[in-house]
């Protein structure tokens, strides 16, 4: 008798592998083999947004400056700046009954170059690099790293860089001291171990061959990317070059059950709700899909998701939906709902103290939600009304979709944030929900090919609601 009040009573948490049909199974791996593949194209921002349009434009998408009228139906998007890009579908709805946005973000943490980044000290040739976003600076030693990016000459000229992808390739890394002679480094303080401005890439060996000269490994260096892409030292400066790792994505365990790869915050979310919307159709809300750059850093900057450029967006299919008045997007946003898709640290047992294991989002029990993110006191939160907590989990329950609520971490251990805040801001409902994540900031971040899936679903559901 207890065991069915049991039943009945208690909020089940189990793990979703348990009660997936063979026919799920292949749809899970299907769908994770599909995300490794994009992860390997696609590392840093601007390629995401690239890769992004490719696929928007095959399923009929198409750029909203291209466009005179829009309709129930219709498909758009819009690239700011090759970094950040929005996707709409056109709902049947009146758009004053608001959107349904999805919001995730595909910058992840990784080594920037400064601008004046080339050196040469004993006949080593370096990049120096200031890092972007939480990282562990230790952990980016001694691992073969890539350098993706952009360079733009002063005549306006772009040159795409990615070298250390293809087996050919170099590749490049940043050294550390031999333990031999480690022993006061390794007395310091784990985050003082390695310091940022040694963080500097070794680049090149070889002398250029010229007796008078100095500084002849730096100037062989110069004359290899003078050769290969017409740069001089000075173009540096209106660069913008990423070191990221050089690691393939790849399925991890003897079970292949998880996903192992670089920048899986936010790509993992990024990539299911891409993946979801280009399977969209007919929608009744308008749906938006936000691929934000920037959310590493604090989201500021004009291809962050605090700029106006997401505001003009939606201006723009108002207006070319030729029903735009004063305060018309000021409605838009008050009445729309929002996922605010990023992930969450999933709950590690070799490191079980930081959690609250009750409140921590597991692998394999599906998309996490968070009502609230923040620190110390829920300070910066975006806390989620339970109104709209509870329409979340009426969509999930009748879709039959498993889900779990979880916080980051115990009370006071830490913290976080996303993007929820700045469409709560505008007025919009929005909830926090992702992929957990093992090692999240790391080089090899880990999550499971189940709630990549779960996730997939949630967003299909959320958007055909
Ligand atoms: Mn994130
Ligand atoms: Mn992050």
């Amino acid at each position: 008798m207890g065991e069915e009040l049991k039943e009945k009573l208690f909020n089940k948490k189990v793990n979703g592998w348990e009660s997936v049909t063979e026919q799920e199974k292949e749809e899970i791996f299907e769908l994770s083999k599909n995300y490794i593949n994009f992860l390997n194209k696609a590392k840093i921002e601007r390629e995401f947004v690239k890769e992004s349009i490719k696929l928007a434009e095959k399923n009929g998408y198409t750029d909203i400056a291209n466009k005179q009228n829009l309709k129930a139906g219709d498909k758009v998007y819009f690239n700011n700046r090759g970094k950040s890009l929005y996707l709409a579908i056109i709902g049947d709805e009146s758009i004053e009954n608001g959107l349904h946005i999805i919001g995730s973000h595909i910058d992840s943490p990784r080594l920037d170059l400064k601008p004046n980044p080339l050196y040469e000290d004993s006949e080593l040739a370096y990049l120096k690099t200031h890092y972007y976003g939480g990282i562990k600076k230790y952990q980016w030693t001694t691992i073969p790293l890539s350098i993706h990016g952009t360079i733009v000459k002063s005549n306006g000229e772009k040159i795409d860089i990615c070298i250390g992808e293809n087996d050919e390739d170099p590749i490049f890394t940043i050294t550390d001291l031999l333990p031999h002679l480690a022993q006061e480094q390794m007395e310091k303080k784990l985050k003082n171990g390695i310091e940022g401005e040694n963080l500097n890439l070794l680049i090149g060996s070889i002398p250029y061959k010229d007796n008078k000269i100095s500084e002849k490994v730096k100037l062989n260096i110069l004359n290899i990317l003078n050769q290969k892409y017409g740069i001089t030292e000075v173009d540096f400066t209106s660069s913008e070059l990423e070191l990221v790792p050089a690691f393939k994505a790849r399925s991890l365990g003897f079970d292949e059950s998880m996903v192992a790869a670089y920048g899986q915050d936010d790509k993992v979310c990024a990539y299911t709700s891409l993946v979801t919307m280009m399977e969209l159709q007919k929608v009744k809300n308008t749906a938006v899909c936000i691929l934000s750059d920037k959310e590493e850093i604090g989201s500021m900057g004009n291809t962050g998701m605090e700029s106006h450029m997401f505001d003009f967006f939606i201006s723009e299919i108002i207006n070319k939906m030729g029903i735009n008045r004063p305060n018309v997007l000021d409605k838009v946003f008050c009445f729309s709902k929002m996922l605010s898709s990023d992930v969450d640290a999933a709950f590690d047992p070799i490191y079980a103290g930081v959690s609250d294991k009750l409140n921590a989002g597991m692998f394999n029990r599906g998309i996490n939600l968070n009502k609230y993110t923040g620190a110390r006191g829920k300070s910066g939160a975006s806390d989620a009304n339970a109104e709209y907590v509870a329409w979340i989990r009426n969509i999930l329950e009748k879709n039959n979709i498993k889900y779990q609520i979880s916080e980051l971490g115990k009370v006071d251990v830490g913290g976080g944030g996303t993007i929820a805040f700045i469409l709560a801001n505008k007025g919009a409902d929005v909830i926090d929900c992702g992929v957990p994540v093992l090692s999240m900031h790391a080089p090899y971040e880990v999550t499971s090919k189940y709630d990549i899936y779960s996730a997939y679903k949630t967003y299909k559901a959320f958007w055909m609601e």
